[in-house]
């Protein structure tokens, strides 16, 4: 009769104090319905040591695509299109590449400002994440024009988790301490005084290789990831050596470029080197958007065939190899994102 007894206050205990246990069904702060976004998913990024974080704390790799140049190709920096890359490419991010030199911001602010901000008010819209790239290869030459520039757009879109800067697209063969760095520095503050913790990613020396010599002497700030660039075909094992220099010293890198033909972007094709830095990429938590979206031959990294609509709803012919495979690999990394994500 004891052990009886025992037994009756032992289950009386457990309907007390787990009265719900077998109704409360599968929800959680992590499920399904409560998550609408990609934004909701990852939210404000922060940069820890060599990995770029979530809000949750658990490290984030963003895979998606970089528009072209904004003065040569912007048919493409629209919403219908920028949501055909979020829902079936499975794009997490898109970088709106905005030319500077040549035509773009430096002559035609407003212009280029208006396609910018298309891109970056959708991109909100579609709770993914921007990119936006001073696109440019001479930014220390004329650094008020950056700093103007910036401080719109932190002063607009600072507060939005969605916005990641990119502050020098890639300088040439420059000092990164003479040039790039006071630069990057000058930059840094400005939009720092209005945006304290978006992300920052900023570009290092030929082409945005030098990621060992940037990192060398780095730039002291809370929140910030320095940008690599390769062309699968030209840049091979001796250029991840470069990244593994970088993240061995602790700092974060993001391919917010890349291509698998020639540094070109054009010439030959090199899928299996592709494949290999894809890896590297994935092993590092490297976050990344593939060169380009823009319609051509299909002789280079540009993903559509000419007269691929602007908006979207490609079929598999509108994709060039490029295209193809990049996509797949977009697909690959991302769809298990948005499988946590209420469908839109
Ligand atoms: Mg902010």
């Amino acid at each position: 009769m004891k052990q009886a007894g025992l037994c009756i206050i032992i289950i009386l205990t457990v309907f007390l104090f787990f009265p719900l246990s077998k109704c409360q069904g599968p929800s959680n702060p992590g499920s399904k319905n409560q998550i609408k976004s990609v934004m909701d998913l990852y939210g404000h990024l922060q940069v820890t040591g060599n990995k770029i974080l979530g809000e949750d704390g658990e490290p984030v790799a963003l895979h998606g695509m970089s528009l072209f140049w904004s003065q040569w190709c912007s048919k493409y920096y629209n919403k219908n299109c920028l949501q055909w890359l979020r829902d079936d490419w499975k794009c997490t991010v898109v970088r709106a590449s905005m030319a500077v030199e040549e035509g773009g911001y430096l002559t035609n602010p407003a212009q280029e400002m208006v396609k910018v901000r298309r891109v970056i008010d959708a991109c909100i819209e579609l709770g993914i994440y921007v990119i936006v790239d001073w696109h440019d290869h001479n930014a220390h030459k004329h650094p008020d024009a950056a700093v103007d520039f910036f401080r719109q757009i932190a002063t607009l879109y600072g507060d939005r988790p969605n916005l990641i800067y990119e502050i020098y697209n890639e300088p040439e063969a420059v000092s990164w301490k003479d040039e790039v760095k006071p630069y990057a520095e000058t930059v840094l503050a400005a939009i720092r005084e209005i945006d304290p913790d978006n992300l920052i990613t900023v570009g290092s020396p030929h082409w945005s290789q030098d990621v060992d010599v940037a990192t060398a002497d780095p730039i002291d700030d809370v929140n910030l990831a320095y940008v690599i660039h390769f062309y699968a075909s030209s840049h091979k094992q001796d250029l991840r050596n470069k990244a593994i220099t970088a993240l061995s010293r602790g700092f974060a890198l993001f391919a917010t470029e890349y291509g698998i033909y020639e540094y070109t972007g054009t010439g030959k094709i090199d899928i299996e080197e592709g494949e290999t830095w894809l890896n590297f990429m994935d092993s590092h938590k490297i976050s990344w958007c593939k060169w380009t979206v823009r319609d051509s031959d299909g002789t280079s990294d540009d993903v559509l065939f000419e007269g691929a609509d602007e908006k979207g709803g490609w079929s598999t012919n509108d994709l060039t190899i490029s295209g193809r495979w990049v996509r797949d690999a977009i697909i690959e990394r991302n769809e298990s994102v948005f499988d946590k994500i209420e469908p839109f």
